[in-house]
């Protein structure tokens, strides 16, 4: 991989040359604990990206708010944000490569929400399909004014650590496209300031839930867990839904778009066995029993190394929130560099500091 390289020629004329590794910046909102569906959609290439990117991973408590904003929701953050944590260790983030960070106490990134809410356009929002998603499944009636402008704090997330890539499920890629538009419109304004992030796709961009919902999704209860336990799993995958038509075992079934089989073939490592039951289905000579029974060996059989490694972490008290404060203390410091350069880039901190020296000179000339 090529390292982007930044130089500068200090005034004795000497070249000084820092190298600055790629960076990834994803995360996840904490309404709950990280379910299949984040893996494929997002933390199978988080796991991947972290040998390259230099990874920033953001608990995003304030995008929480958008759509769960009582005292109850807030008050449950610090234990969702632990287990959110622990479940990508326990999936194969690297604790000592990663930064895990919390959104709010870094309010340099709602500065820099503020500064990118007039390089976009409420029409332009208007179309970002999911945001109407998310509001009709949190009960609203109206577009609440946090919610419409979930893609500019998220491009606030993003581009506060400048970062260049963003692997994330299909539900945020528009947000991304958003993020995109945000730092080139103000790299033509105020000169070249940001990268222009690049979203990164997963092969499965949306997993669909235990229920057939087109979403496994946290707040549609259609979820397996990634903590969850061996016996959790059998009986989730025994309640899942398959081909509605299929009352008995020697009826010809469908496989394509049967949730059974799209996870399957994502979860399943066993191609013949997969190829073997999908004949079969069709042929109308397995039961689902059995189909489900594979499902669920193959499932534990993918989530038993994270069952593993999640008991190392668990064994040491303390040690998922020292993470998140160290990675909270480390972001803020880069957050108020950027942020300090577009105050800058933006003509911002010369009109204070103008203002400034006119004050100092007025209190001189009264010599106070
Ligand atoms: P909520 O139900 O509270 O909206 P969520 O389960 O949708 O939660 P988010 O925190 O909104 O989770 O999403 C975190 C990341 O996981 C995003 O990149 C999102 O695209 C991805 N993701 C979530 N659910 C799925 C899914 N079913 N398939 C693929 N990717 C998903
Ligand atoms: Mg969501």
């Amino acid at each position: 991989m090529t390292t982007p390289v930044t130089t500068s020629a200090p005034s004795d004329g000497t070249l000084e040359v820092t190298a600055r590794r790629k960076r990834m910046l994803t995360g996840d909102r904490p309404t709950g604990k990280l379910h299949l569906g984040h893996f494929v959609g997002s933390v199978e290439n988080r796991i991947r990206l972290q040998e390259e990117y230099e990874a920033f991973f953001i608990i995003a408590d304030l995008h929480m708010l958008t759509t769960k904003n009582t005292r109850a929701d807030i008050d449950q953050v610090s234990t969702n944000a632990r287990d959110m944590v622990l479940d990508q260790l326990s999936a194969g983030i690297d604790p000592e490569k990663a930064t895990f960070y919390l959104q709010s106490a870094i309010p340099e990134v709602s500065e820099l929400n503020t500064l990118f809410q007039n390089l976009v356009t409420v029409p332009r929002l208007e179309r970002v399909p999911s945001l109407k998603d998310m509001a009709r499944a949190a009960g609203k009636d109206e577009m609440p004014y946090g919610l419409l402008g979930y893609p500019v704090l998220q491009a606030a997330d993003i581009l506060c650590v400048k970062g260049d890539v963003v692997p994330v499920g299909k539900d945020n890629h528009a947000h991304v496209e958003v993020t995109r538009e945000i730092a080139r419109r103000f790299n033509n304004l105020y000169g070249e300031v940001f990268p222009i992030p690049e979203l990164v796709i997963s092969e499965i961009t949306t997993l669909v839930g235990t229920d057939g919902q087109a979403k496994m999704s946290k707040s549609l209860g259609n979820t397996i867990l990634l903590s969850d336990d061996a016996d959790t799993v059998r009986r989730k995958v025994r309640g899942m839904y398959t081909d509605p038509n299929r009352v008995r075992a020697d009826i010809p079934g469908t496989v394509e778009g049967n949730p059974v089989f799209l996870y399957h073939d994502a979860f399943n490592t066993d191609r013949d066995e997969v190829a073997d039951l999908k004949e079969r289905y069709r042929a109308g000579r397995v039961g689902d029993v059995e189909v489900k029974e594979k499902l669920a060996a193959a499932v534990n059989t993918f989530l038993e190394p994270m069952r593993d490694r999640r008991a190392t972490y668990e064994s040491r008290p303390g040690y998922v929130d020292e993470i998140i404060v160290d990675g909270t203390e480390r972001t803020r410091v880069e957050v108020k560099a950027v942020v300090a350069e577009v105050k800058k880039a933006m003509g911002i901190t010369g009109t204070y500091n103008q203002l400034r020296r006119k004050a100092e000179q007025a209190r001189k000339r009264r010599g106070e």
